[in-house]
């Protein structure tokens, strides 16, 4: 057997893959020594091909970590621009890259991080017409979204492409973590057969996350995924991880294949991919939350009808830890508290209500106009538009 240090004469591809080079000896060095990865287990490494649907807050600390890790071809799938609210935990992007697409930052700081593995990137919305397509050439899928309609999609098309799902997902100060989709272990939908009603769960942008906890969440995924590829130790798959990040507690619950599942049970009913917007009885993932029609007043005729004098009453209906952020000096009731501190509203002159975006609002204007007030209206887009079009001033969050 020839030995796995690069050879003296040019190497072919195919024995670039199955050796390493004097610069990766060098780079994996702490994982050449440990017995339980040594060079056959680097060699797996960088012959392994993962996926990592998302890269948010989860798939940060994953591509960095299964990067510099060596695992030879990482795929990255995700759409979005790098945003300034994302800093607070993508630990992948830094200020100079707010704005720029998510997957031509990350490509360069991982391509920085090691230049000797390969990045595919795509820049889509993964969807039921491409996933099957994008899922196909990779042996281990990594599932790092935030919306239930891609987690269900990536759920049934690992299974139906015999792939292991390595799953994490976040809440606030809470995280789970498992393996779903091996031969004879349970898929997600095993776990959780229905979608929780739409709007039931707030993702990170209306509940707020932690900034640390994706990037343990994303790590102990990262490990999963290395555990793998390895084949060593005990993966999740069979088990459901909870870990409450206030308590620093890790509990674990078994998980036993669903026999009823219609994805990987004994009678199948699902054969291919659904319309998962439709399953999870959303729309689409940016499609706003059901609208109240109520009257509308947009920030510059606010500002213009308070300077010309007329008495108006300006109801802000946001938390007070909200309130903190930034205010317009408006008289605060939270939506939760306005029936029953509602007398607590001057109605003898204009009353406007804002909170944040504008859909709160719409909510505490409904409610106000059926208890009998005629001269209220919604500030459109809230305390946002404000600070868009009137005072940028005022702080965006
Ligand atoms: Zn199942």
């Amino acid at each position: 057997m020839p030995s796995p240090i690069q050879p003296t004469r040019p190497q072919t591809a195919a024995e670039a893959v199955a050796s390493l080079s004097k610069e990766e000896v060098l780079r994996y060095s702490r994982h050449l020594i440990m017995p339980e990865v040594g060079m056959d287990g680097q060699l797996k490494l960088k012959q392994a091909k993962v996926l990592l649907v998302g890269s948010g807050g989860l798939g940060a600390p994953l591509a960095l970590y299964l990067a510099a890790a060596g695992v030879g071809r990482l795929g990255l799938v995700d759409f979005d621009r790098v945003d300034f609210t994302n800093l607070q935990r993508q630990v992948l992007f830094g200020t100079s890259d707010v704005g720029l697409p998510k997957l031509t930052a990350a490509k360069r700081r991982l391509t920085d991080l090691n230049p000797e593995i390969q990045i595919d990137t795509y820049e889509t919305q993964l969807t039921s017409e491409n996933a099957l397509e994008i899922l196909r050439p990779y042996d281990i899928v990594v599932d790092g979204t935030d919306n239930f309609p891609t987690r269900y999609l990536v759920n049934d098309a690992s299974v139906l492409l015999g792939k292991p799902n390595v799953y994490g997902s976040i809440f606030r100060f809470e995280g789970q973590l498992s393996v779903f989709g091996l031969a004879d272990g349970p898929c997600y939908r095993c776990l959780y057969p229905e979608p929780p009603p739409p709007g039931l769960v707030p993702s990170c942008a209306e509940g707020g996350v932690l900034g640390v906890l994706p990037g343990i969440v994303g790590s102990l995924q990262a490990m999963e995924v290395l555990k793998l590829i390895l084949g060593s130790g005990n993966s999740m798959a069979g088990r459901l991880l909870l870990f409450d990040a206030l308590a620093m507690s890790f509990r674990e619950l078994k998980l036993r294949k669903n026999r009823e599942c219609p994805l990987c049970g004994e009678n199948r009913t699902i054969h291919q991919l659904i319309d998962y917007y439709q399953f999870c009885g959303v729309r689409g993932e940016e499609a706003p939350p059901p609208a109240v029609e109520v009257p509308e007043m947009t920030p510059v005729e606010l500002r213009d009808r308070k300077s010309s004098g007329e008495k108006i009453f300006l109801v802000d209906v946001r938390e007070p830890h909200e309130y903190q952020i930034c205010n317009l000096d408006g008289y605060l009731i939270p939506l939760g508290d306005l029936p029953r501190r509602v007398q607590e509203i001057d109605a003898s002159g204009t009353v406007v209500v804002h909170c944040r975006s504008g859909v709160r609002s719409a909510q505490a204007v409904d409610f106000l106009r059926k208890a009998g007030f005629s001269r209220v209206w919604n500030l459109k887009g809230g305390i946002l538009a404000w600070s868009d079009e009137v005072d940028p001033s005022v702080p965006k969050y």
